[in-house]
């Protein structure tokens, strides 16, 4: 399977911007001939009628489970399908533990978009303070993060995000990922990403660990020219997996 690879712009980039970004990794898979499934979360402000390459999906960080209605701050469906956005970002640890997200909630959130067919990126880890109790609680946070969650679902990939790697520029170990990810894998048979400080210095290694199928980027990616490095690397990954540099200019 080829190396997926997504960026979260969170509350980053302007509608402007977001084009720019948009318009030159579009450019560059296609000059690039790359094929790898590239997946852009822009802020909702700035979504819009991309015209984009096949293999690059735009996507909704968010979005109220309804089609339209009173909810003050939020947005529906429709101005989802006003743009034939199909794809989104659920459970993120930010709007679990930012913005204050429940699981009783989120499970809400994606049985609404599993019923309209969406692509859900479905994101869980642990805080610091589970992880530093050892794997057996760190495994039963995360099952608890799947409670309600229909696994079976087609349109479903997974990101196993550390609360504590995300946006604190320390990742996780690859021994770390592995452990986690293998786990993961032997119950539930899904495209898995990694999300947490990745960089593009240290993607190499984190695709190579068995069972990561991509990565989920934050931060890192808000640079385009950075962004497209690591989509080159990963596109590299497939066909061999030599060591290549940080600079990866050609
Ligand atoms: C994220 O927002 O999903 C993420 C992984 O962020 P960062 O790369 O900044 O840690």
């Amino acid at each position: 399977m080829k190396k997926i690879v997504a960026s979260n712009f969170k509350a980053t980039h302007t509608r402007k911007s977001t084009k720019e970004f948009i318009d030159d990794v579009n450019g560059y898979l296609k000059e690039s001939e790359i094929s790898n499934d590239v997946f852009i979360f822009p802020a909702a402000t700035a979504l819009d009628s991309f015209e984009v390459n096949e293999n690059l999906t735009i996507g909704a960080q968010n979005a109220y489970p309804t089609k339209s209605g009173s909810f003050t701050g939020e947005i529906g469906t429709i101005h989802l399908d006003e743009f034939g956005i199909k794809t989104i970002l659920i459970g993120h640890s930010e709007r679990r533990h930012i913005l204050g997200e429940s699981q009783k909630e989120i499970v809400i959130k994606y049985n609404y978009f599993k019923a309209m067919g969406y692509k859900i990126i479905y994101c869980f880890g642990e805080p610091l303070e589970v992880k530093n109790c050892g794997m057996t609680e760190t495994l039963g946070y995360i099952w608890e993060q799947f409670d309600g969650i229909d696994l079976n679902y087609d349109n479903l990939i997974l990101a196993y995000e550390p609360v504590w790697a995300i946006g604190t520029g320390i990742s996780a170990t690859s021994e770390d990922i592995a452990i986690i990810h293998k786990k993961i894998k032997k119950k539930i048979n899904k495209p898995l990403l990694y999300g947490g400080s990745v960089k593009v210095c240290t993607l190499q290694d984190i695709l190579e660990v068995p069972n990561v199928d991509g990565v989920l980027v934050g931060t890192a990616s808000w640079d385009v020219d950075d962004f497209k490095k690591m989509i080159y690397i990963a596109s590299k990954m497939d066909k061999d997996s030599k060591k290549l540099t940080c600079n990866t200019e050609e």
